[in-house]
């Protein structure tokens, strides 16, 4: 066994946690030097693995849990491919590329999916996990040998190799690509191309648009364009589908597909279980412990390794990564529609905007109820909402509500929060937004379930995609309302994380007797969260058709038959899997009416 001892940099807040009592505390000094110091260049403690017995004495006195000390067995020490400076995350093995087949990647966040991107498309060459010097080329390729990555680092190192590369957070692209997105892309490819890939995404509408005006669902179109007119040998797309509803998210993992061919490598990392199913032919786990280290799992069939993923334990490494399985629904749940837990109903509603028209059927939303929303983006959602908040008049019919509706909203894009509280510590902005947050009846769940602990000492620009979005949605649960309006709440987490947010959203909307409106596009996670569908349909930008809340097996049935795809339960997690278009299952179950529920 060897030790592996880290100090999470984005938890370890030397300034903050009372005198760097991890270094006062450590019994540990040999010939005048402790098992823990601090260290100037990397701005906080490092252990040395060799002096620290091991005491954890440290990891209980560090007040921001940023301390790991495990021991890791010996094999493993030497396929460690990169370490993030002494005391720093260290990553084991990396995802077997294979010529030919979209290789998945999943796991928690802060386990290394970034970081493997960076090297596998050459701009992060790993240091073997020796800190202290340079590592060449010819030692990293030296480590896997015998193995079909020899040959790709080889290749990646000597140039032969063209790596594409489409980054996680599209909507810091304007801050760095500007002008009009037809400039942007014909820059990178030839016209027959451009033609193409426009089409095959559906980007004609913004080609004359500027990037700085772009949706985040548009932004990731055109990131995923560029990328695949850039042209290479490999393509990696970091969470390619965030921000698109089902239909551009089947389009975009369809374009992917198709780009892998004979001599192609493309690597997909993605948390939307059903498009990850969709799109990768093998996939690849991480575990270990997320911000100490990260281990990629050998690579299997996706629906196995999404369902073993689920199931907690990985037979081929004998390995245990959750203490319980994550099942989801066999059957729809029953919707509770009496008429003394009505919160808010609506006689047939009529709004004309612009070139935009909207229709919303007459409908009603019960306490106690998360009701997911789906549909296209553009297709008058929010101006939905506003309308049952009364911030928007319908031109005809009304809205009732039963008693106060108060509205909280959760807002789709959220960098911006983060970037105008630049150096504002969360727990400050928390108070600010959602006042006596800790003297609310449900921050104990709340705080727990969306693992808030962590990162109430930090700044708000500091933290990552997944721990805004669950600081946010937490400001908005906590603020006291009837009615919360969570506008993709699942953006940026990872598959546990998502599960979380959904248990914790249905156990508080439950208890608290209020409601939920989830706009959400991954269609597993509509599964996980919601008692009851309203399905919108109609173009995006043209006409909205918004029919009234359904139970859920009459909601995903009208939204998917609109869509035209169909899905069906896997036998072992009753997860969702997209069927393949034009497939027997598919036909079937179009010919039956049942694009969701059938056995
Ligand atoms: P993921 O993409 O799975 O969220 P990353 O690869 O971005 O994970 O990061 C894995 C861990 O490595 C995180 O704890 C992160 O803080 C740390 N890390 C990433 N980049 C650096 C860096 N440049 N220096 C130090 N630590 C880093
Ligand atoms: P969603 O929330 O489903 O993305 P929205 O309700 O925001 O959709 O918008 C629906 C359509 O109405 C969009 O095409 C949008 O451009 C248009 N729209 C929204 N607000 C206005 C407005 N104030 N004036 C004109 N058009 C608008
Ligand atoms: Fe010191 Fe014990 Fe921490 Fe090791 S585990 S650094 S010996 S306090
Ligand atoms: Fe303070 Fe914990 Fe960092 Fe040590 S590891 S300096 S106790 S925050």
């Amino acid at each position: 066994m060897g030790r592996l001892a880290t100090i999470d940099k984005d938890l370890c807040k030397p300034d903050k946690c009372g005198g760097q009592p991890c270094i006062r505390f450590c019994p540990i000094v040999k010939g005048g030097k402790r098992a823990i110091w601090f260290d100037h260049d990397v701005g906080r403690p490092v252990i040395s693995e060799v002096l620290c017995v091991g005491c954890g004495i440290c990891v209980h006195k560090c007040p921001f849990d940023a301390i790991t000390i495990v021991n890791m067995p010996e094999e493993l020490e030497g396929e460690c491919v990169h370490r993030y400076g002494p005391s720093g995350f260290k990553l084991y093995r990396l995802p077997l590329m294979k010529r030919g087949t979209v290789v998945g990647v999943m796991g928690q966040n802060a386990l290394g999916k970034t970081t493997i991107a960076r090297i596998l498309a050459g701009e992060l060459r790993p240091n073997l996990c020796r800190v202290d010097g340079d590592v060449e080329a010819n030692e990293v390729i030296r480590m896997f040998r015998g193995t079909e990555m020899q040959t790709y680092l080889k290749s990646l190192y000597g140039g032969g190799l063209r790596a594409v590369h489409k980054v996680q957070y599209v909507e810091l692209i304007p801050l760095y690509v500007k002008g009009r997105v037809a400039d942007v892309l014909s820059r990178l490819g030839g016209e027959d191309a451009l033609r193409d890939v426009v089409e095959r995404l559906g980007l004609q509408h913004v080609m004359e648009r500027d990037v700085s005006n772009l949706s985040g669902g548009e932004l990731q179109k055109v990131a995923v364009a560029a990328a695949m007119l850039r042209g290479g040998d490999i393509y990696i797309f970091d969470e390619p589908t965030t921000h698109l509803d089902i239909y551009e998210r089947m389009r975009v993992s369809n374009a992917i597909r198709d780009l892998a061919g004979p001599d192609r490598y493309v690597v997909v990392i993605e948390h939307d279980l059903a498009v990850l199913d969709y799109v990768a032919d093998s996939v690849v786990l991480l575990y270990g412990k997320p911000g100490a280290y990260g281990i990629v799992s050998h690579p299997r069939g996706a629906r196995e390794g999404i369902n073993e993923y689920l199931q907690g334990y990985l037979a081929s490494e004998n390995m245990k990564i959750r203490d319980y399985s994550i099942q989801f629904h066999r059957r729809p749940p029953e919707r509770r529609a009496e008429r003394s837990r009505a919160l808010v109903s609506w006689e047939r509603l009529f709004k004309a905007m612009g070139d935009f028209k909207l229709v919303v059927e007459t409908g009603t939303i019960y306490r106690g109820e998360v009701l997911g929303v789906v549909g296209p983006n553009g297709i008058g959602k929010t101006t939905f909402v506003k309308m049952l908040a009364g911030e928007v008049e319908p031109d005809e019919g009304h809205v009732m509500p039963m008693g106060d509706v108060k509205v909280s909203y959760k807002p789709q894009y959220i960098r911006d929060l983060a970037v105008r509280n630049r150096g504002i510590p969360v727990r400050t902005w928390m108070s600010r937004e959602a006042g006596d947050y800790s003297g609310n009846p449900i921050w104990p769940d709340v705080s727990s379930g969306l693992l808030l602990g962590p990162l109430m000492e930090r700044d708000m620009d500091e933290l990552s995609g997944g721990e805004l979005q669950r600081v946010v949605l937490a400001a908005s649960l906590l603020r006291r309302a009837t009615l919360y309006i969570l506008d993709e709440p699942m953006a940026y987490l990872d598959v546990e994380q998502r599960i979380r947010v959904a248990r914790t959203v249905r156990r508080i909307i439950e208890e608290s007797e209020s409601a939920a409106i989830v706009v959400e596009h991954d269609i597993a996670m509509v599964d996980y969260v919601s008692t009851s569908i309203m399905p919108f349909l109609g173009t995006p930008a043209k006409e909205g058709h918004a029919l009234g809340p359904m139970d859920v097996r009459n909601g995903m049935n009208a939204f998917l038959k609109y869509m035209d795809v169909t899905f069906r339960k896997d036998p072992k997690t009753f997860r969702p899997r997209i069927n393949k278009p034009g497939s027997v299952l598919d036909r079937e179950q179009k010919q039956a009416g049942e694009y969701y529920y059938y056995e």
